[in-house]
């Protein structure tokens, strides 16, 4: 699970919007979706916009616009639970001044029992588990909101989709409570995958990235147990789709047969999510990840040798229970050996009902916590400054996603962030890009024509 990349966003149509419906000029239902979290979050609440356009409502831009405002949540870590916190507590206000709003909760927030929710937060209408979309269906048909089943592609036209291909996680690792709120793993069937990619790429996508909490899972509990790679063959073969990605992977689960098909197929991008979460193995042990440090860095050198071109991605918990200096330290070595592109630095923070805040105290003061992460943050800083400072004066492949601040923006096949200014429509086109400029989070060049 990428679990420090959050997000926090609104789901976003084009229909301007300035006023709630009944006291202005539209009487059409209008609905926001604020989500914080994961890639996987971001692809439900697309999911969800979908439903609701297809049932006529429009989306609009802020709460205080909308009659109906969906939470896609994250309680992955205590920064982002207090953020959950804090907007229904903003939607309490809401509801007081529009008793007619109506507020639905999704995302990892919602667990199997909703009757403490319920005490707690008694203003909302609905706590629907995440993907659990039959829920929301029957709460919108009893209000007499025609959500049909089946309608799940949202209108809105991205370059870049997200496809969902497994729910859940069978893992647990030692920390995380996302196997408590999302399940076990399910798996979607790979023809149902491949329908949906081309149906995504017949509306104008691009490029497709696989979801999972753990996609190297995928398929295991199917019928002739497909897994990735295969999944990975099947949507190559698809004509228009230019860009194939998928995350997050697993250390443990990873195998060279996947490895081996990404080197194979030009559509799949040079770019992996491989969560290390500790460079100690008595750490790696207590968070139940199942591989030692030398098997990791193994693991690197083998994707690297198969594919040299292969940008990694990594995430680090600091401050997990016990973590002595020297353990840290060998984190901080690890990083700094292995020249990562991307790393998500957390502090560990205790999650309710998880193995570790059953079994651990939580025993390293917030400080040290904070300090360790700063070290491997101006560590990573460094290191992403260094070998993105190598793309100077190059000729990068973007695939241009949407435009912010004046420039149009998209991302290289090994994920790197470019920027650049044309007067041209370039949504959904790939841009060859000179670039005239580097920082450790993104590149800024010159379109070539
Ligand atoms: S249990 Fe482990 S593998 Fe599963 S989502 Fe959590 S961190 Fe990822």
């Amino acid at each position: 699970m990428k679990a420090s990349s959050l997000i926090e966003q609104g789901i976003k149509r084009e229909q301007p919007c300035n006023q709630r419906s009944g006291e202005g000029e539209s009487t059409m239902p209008r609905y926001f979706i604020w989500t914080i979290g994961c890639q996987m979050n971001k692809a439900e609440s697309q999911r969800i916009a979908g439903y609701l356009d297809a049932a006529g409502h429009q989306a609009t831009t802020s709460f205080s616009h909308a009659d109906l405002v969906i939470l896609n949540t994250c309680v992955v870590r205590q920064s982002a639970e207090n953020k959950v916190s804090g907007t229904l507590g903003l939607l309490k206000g809401l509801r007081n001044k529009h008793p007619n709003l109506r507020i639905l909760v999704t995302g990892c927030l919602v667990n199997a029992d909703t009757q403490e929710l319920r005490r707690r937060f008694p203003y909302v209408d609905l706590w629907f588990k995440p993907g659990d979309y039959s829920e929301l269906i029957s709460w919108s048909q009893k209000r007499g909101i025609p959500i049909k089943q089946g309608v799940n592609l949202p209108r809105a036209f991205s370059p870049c989709a997200l496809i969902p291909i497994i729910q859940g996680c069978d893992n647990f690792c030692s920390y995380c409570i996302v196997p408590y709120r999302r399940g076990r793993e399910v798996s979607r069937p790979l023809g149902e995958i491949v329908c949906e990619a081309e149906e995504l790429v017949r509306r104008g996508a691009k490029e497709v990235t696989l979801l999972g909490q753990n996609v190297d899972s995928y398929g295991h509990d199917l019928p002739g147990h497909p897994d990735l790679a295969d999944l990975l063959n099947e949507l190559s073969n698809i004509d228009d789709l230019l860009r194939i990605r998928f995350l997050t992977n697993h250390p443990k689960d990873i195998t060279l047969k996947l490895i081996e098909t990404m080197a194979s197929l030009d559509k799949v991008c040079e770019h992996l999510e491989l969560p290390v979460q500790a460079g100690d193995d008595d750490i790696l042990r207590a968070m139940r990840r199942g591989y030692t440090v030398e098997r990791y860095r193994e693991l690197v050198h083998t994707i690297r040798r198969k594919i040299p071109q292969i940008s990694l991605s990594t995430d680090i918990i600091v401050g997990f229970p016990g973590e002595t200096e020297e353990q840290f330290e060998r984190s901080f070595t690890l990083v700094r050996e292995t020249r990562f592109d991307v790393i998500h630095v957390a502090a560990y923070s205790p999650r309710p009902g998880t193995i570790a805040w059953r079994e651990y105290q939580d025993n390293i003061p917030s400080d040290i916590k904070k300090e360790r992460l700063h070290k491997i943050e101006e560590l990573q800083t460094a290191i992403a400054s260094e070998i993105n400072s190598q793309l100077q004066g190059k000729q990068v492949e973007v695939l241009v996603e949407g435009r912010k601040r004046e420039k149009w923006f998209g991302r290289t096949r090994s994920n790197k962030l470019v920027f650049f200014e044309d007067a041209g429509d370039w949504l959904g086109q790939l841009a060859r890009v000179q670039i005239e400029k580097t920082s450790p989070w993104s590149l800024i060049g010159k379109v070539k024509k």
